[in-house]
């Protein structure tokens, strides 16, 4: 069995989302503050990703969507989470379980990709709605580790 990591980062990867994709994002968003380039930006996103409990939220909420794209819960469920009803709220906090362990420019990093849902999040958001996949979770986790990196960039080039 692989570890955690590796299949988490496995998993992403099947679902069609690189470590590169939400670096770029990461780069968009804190690029102009700071002096950094991409592979910087990756080299956080693979930091944040090394925490156990990002790792196991980034397995759970892709689980749950895949559970959903098979139609495997009870029905009346099933269609809120593969549907992306906006008020179903649980996609969100389950990312914020991310967010909450970097700081308090990941929580408003988060609220602004949420809201507009730059390159692979939007992409990922179209897709859940216009396919059968189902990507609820999936795109507010991503939202979380990009928000999560640029904060953690933020303090780390300000304690300098
Ligand atoms: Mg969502």
């Amino acid at each position: 069995m692989k570890n955690v990591k590796e299949a988490a980062i496995t998993k992403l990867e099947e679902r069609g989302v690189t470590i590169n994709d939400i670096a770029t994002i990461v780069y968009n968003i804190q690029g102009s503050y700071q002096n950094i380039t991409v592979d910087d930006c990756k080299e956080m996103v693979l930091s944040i990703i090394s925490k156990r409990e990002t790792l196991y939220t980034i397995l759970t909420g892709i689980a749950i969507d895949e559970i959903a794209e098979k139609g495997l819960f009870d029905p009346e469920i099933n269609k809120i989470i593969t549907d992306d009803n906006s008020l179903y709220g649980l996609d969100e906090i389950l990312a914020l379980s991310i967010v909450n362990m970097n700081g308090s420019i990941a929580l408003t990093n988060f609220g602004y990709l949420d809201k507009t849902k730059p390159g692979i999040i939007g992409q990922l958001d179209k897709e859940g709605k216009s396919s059968t996949k189902c990507h609820t979770f999936l795109d507010d986790i991503i939202c979380a580790i990009a928000a999560s990196a640029a904060s953690r960039i933020a303090h780390q080039v300000i304690k300098k």
